[in-house]
């Protein structure tokens, strides 16, 4: 699995492209207003995207959706997604769906033709806590709720089996590749978070002092080294999670408030950096 980080900044930035990533190229993890900027400077383009994850509908993880849309479904010409007739799955919370649709007859005309294209080829996924959805490339998702203003699901990703079976949500964590945490304040899921079998935790961090709204590097670090004791005392997980030399980054941050490289132990995810995960 290849994670490439599009942007890691947060709602309140000073300049720094807004927190976005791809998932083997053709998943995009949040739309923010940037989002066009991001993948065409990552080497991206919109129409490489079949699947689309947006965690909750604040503007800084969806403002970019109209712009997206618009150029995933016509760029191209003749060989353009709407002459293709191809569908996109959006997967999100309850409520986005409609929240998008506003954003797009905001972004140009209520009755632009995209909002009818957008009924027509988009194929909408709403997910709580116990929905595993089975994407294109052999992936399955499976989400948690976050500590948040508005409904938040942080995303765990994981690879099909052999016989294309995935985990229910009683198990999901215990078999997880990769998490991108989305918004949250510190809170118990968090545990379940750092506990799953993840190789790669991306977790919601302004990179400032504990703020009560987004993890402070102090808060995600302590959370991480007590699980860390925890779980050195089972020669299983220990033997899994000490493995390889990227083990200490198995957690790293993202939706920074300004540019930083590390802070009290945690790094921090950069854009154009690509993480691949057997
Ligand atoms: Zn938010």
């Amino acid at each position: 699995m290849k994670i490439k980080i599009l942007g890691n900044g947060g709602f309140y930035n000073e300049g720094l492209a807004y927190n976005a990533l791809a998932i083997d190229g053709h998943v995009l993890v949040e739309t923010p207003p940037d989002i066009l900027q991001s993948l065409h400077s990552q080497g991206m383009k919109p129409s490489q995207i079949d699947t689309v994850y947006i965690s909750h509908n604040h503007g800084d993880h969806c403002f970019g959706f109209p712009f997206f849309f618009f150029n995933w479904l016509y760029a191209g010409g003749s060989d353009s997604h709407y002459e293709k007739q191809t569908e996109l799955v959006i997967i999100g919370p309850e409520g986005l769906k409609e929240h998008l649709k506003a954003l797009m007859r905001l972004a140009i005309l209520p009755e632009h033709q995209y909002l009818f294209d957008f009924d027509q080829r988009v194929k909408f996924v709403e997910i709580d806590e116990r929905s595993i959805v089975s994407t294109s490339g052999g992936l399955w998702f499976g989400f948690l709720r976050t500590k948040h203003f508005v409904p938040t699901f942080s995303l765990v990703v994981g690879k099909t089996g052999p016989d294309k079976g995935i985990p229910s949500c009683n198990d999901y964590l215990e078999n997880a590749i990769f998490i991108y945490s989305s918004d949250t304040s510190m809170f118990d899921g968090i545990y379940k978070l750092l506990s799953s079998s993840a190789r790669l935790i991306l977790c919601d961090t302004n990179g400032e002092e504990d703020n009560g709204v987004h993890m402070s590097p102090r808060e995600l670090m302590a959370a991480e080294n007590q699980v860390r004791t925890r779980s050195s005392e089972r020669a299983d997980l220990s033997e899994y999670r000490l493995s390889g030399e990227n083990d200490k980054d198995r957690v790293l941050g993202i939706h920074l408030s300004k540019k930083m490289d590390r802070a009290q132990g945690l790094k921090f995810a950069q854009p154009g950096e690509e993480y691949c995960i057997e």
